[in-house]
């Protein structure tokens, strides 16, 4: 049994919680594999390293006073390596740092130096052996990740190597400099690693017990969500549902890898088990519920629109060249509604109105704003009758006025559009219909 290991930033955030990992890390031999971020955040007010890297090499880029925010980042690492009693001296390490920020050698240089460093202490701690990201992790000419060559590589590498520490995060360029993931990128990391020593589990810890069946600032100590499906993953990542980064999913993915997020802070808690397919029925049968506030709806009505050739695709042609994005599409015979993003959307309103009018020449067009949209998500709804039925009449009851559906054919989601005013009742009735009633 192989697993590869990944702790997120809090769970590395002080040497007190590099003991807790250590213990997991122990407690198991098959965690041979372990990808740190840096240290995050110690308590709510606490800011991240990487943050902080990144204000120092702005300032120190800038050729303004960055002394201080250096020596700032030096602490949080020293109280690691102090309070841990640990024999390793970083000094080399921040000297060239140093010279690289004074040297200009990139934001994502700066920001990789987080986990660089952690990484270094880990290993150390640990007794693994530390092998650079940079050697390992690939991004090509464009920056983007070259899965190919770091899975070769990787694999070369690793294949003999009984236990290693390899940073989160970054990787390097052609051209030898270091490129970032997206923030929250260490989840990527774990995720390439496990997929290159073809591991049986990808163990993601944090610092909730998993994914929950609905946001906790929205609903009251929700349910964690004990199975989902990748597939239903990417569902309710992409309606905001935080925890893993979004494309962490993919590398495994191929393998066919189960990842299973757990919590640092309570090991003992089964997490969340995120897997290609599974024949166990999901508890409710919803399996999440996400929404985002911020939409407009564009509808575009012209009689006769059904029998125009090429309709639809002249209207998106003008979403296109304004650079919007369409987050969906329902459509009626002599109607058919857009929605986009309101930030994105209200910057170019009137282009796009005009350009509209130009290409299809409709009866009207009306915009609608402040709509959130909800997916209620669930492998089980496939074979459930009158999911939908039972939103409706939920969202009814809680007098909540439905002003777009649209489900998949894959019957995996069903999205519908509220008004902003009416986005927490929407969500906490279909939460309770669902969840609380386990109707
Ligand atoms: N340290 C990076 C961040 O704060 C990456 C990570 O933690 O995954 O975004």
């Amino acid at each position: 049994m192989v697993k590869v290991v990944k702790f997120g930033g809090s769970s590395l955030a002080s040497a007190a919680q590099f003991k807790k990992v250590a213990d997991i890390i122990h407690a198991e031999d098959s965690r041979r594999y372990i990808v740190p971020s840096a240290p995050g955040k110690r308590d709510a007010s606490d800011t991240k390293v990487t943050d902080m890297l990144y204000e120092c090499y702005g300032a120190a880029a800038k050729g303004k006073a960055y002394k201080h925010l250096l020596q700032d980042i030096k602490d949080r690492y020293y109280e690691i390596i102090n309070t841990l009693g640990l024999e390793l001296s970083l000094e080399k390490e921040f000297d060239v740092i140093e010279a690289c920020f004074i040297g200009k050698a990139g934001r994502d240089y700066a920001a990789s130096r987080g986990e660089y460093l952690n990484g270094i202490i880990l290993a150390n701690y640990l007794g693994y052996e530390f092998i650079d990201a940079a050697e390992v992790i690939f991004f090509d000419d464009n920056g983007r990740f070259d899965s190919k060559k770091t899975n070769y590589v990787l694999a070369d590498r690793l294949n003999g190597v009984e236990k290693a520490v390899i940073p989160g995060f970054y990787g390097s360029m052609p051209n030898d400099t270091i490129k970032t993931f997206s923030r929250g990128g260490s989840d990527v990391t774990g995720s390439i690693v496990a997929r290159a020593v073809k591991a049986d589990l990808y163990e993601n810890w944090t610092d909730v017990s998993g994914f929950l069946v609905a946001d906790p600032r929205i609903i009251t100590d929700p349910k964690v969500i004990t199975t989902i499906t990748y597939k239903e993953l990417r569902e309710l990542s992409y309606m905001g549902a935080g925890v893993l980064h979004e494309d962490a999913i993919f590398p495994v993915r191929k393998e066919g890898i189960p990842i299973n997020i757990k919590n640092t802070n309570q090991p003992e808690d089964p997490g969340t088990m995120i897997v290609e397919s599974t024949s166990k029925k999901p508890e409710y049968t919803i399996t999440g519920i996400a929404g985002k506030r911020g939409f407009t709806a564009v509808s575009i009505e012209k009689d006769m629109m059904n029998s125009e050739l090429g309709f639809c695709r002249k209207v998106l042609e003008v979403f296109e060249k304004n650079g919007i994005s369409i987050e969906h599409m329902p459509s009626g015979i002599d109607t058919m509604t857009v929605m986009v993003h309101q930030e994105e959307f209200e910057d170019k309103e009137q282009e796009i109105l005009a350009g509209i009018h130009r290409n299809v020449s409709p009866d009207s067009i009306d915009i609608e704003s402040d709509i959130a949209l909800i997916a209620v998500v669930g492998r089980g709804m496939k074979s459930n009758r009158g999911t939908a039925g039972r939103i409706f009449s939920a969202l009814a009851h809680a007098h909540v006025n439905v002003k777009m559906i649209d489900q998949g054919s894959s019957e995996l989601n069903i999205i519908v559009g509220v008004s902003t005013d009416d986005f927490d009742k929407a969500m906490n009735a279909i939460y309770d219909i669902f969840v609380k009633t386990q109707l």
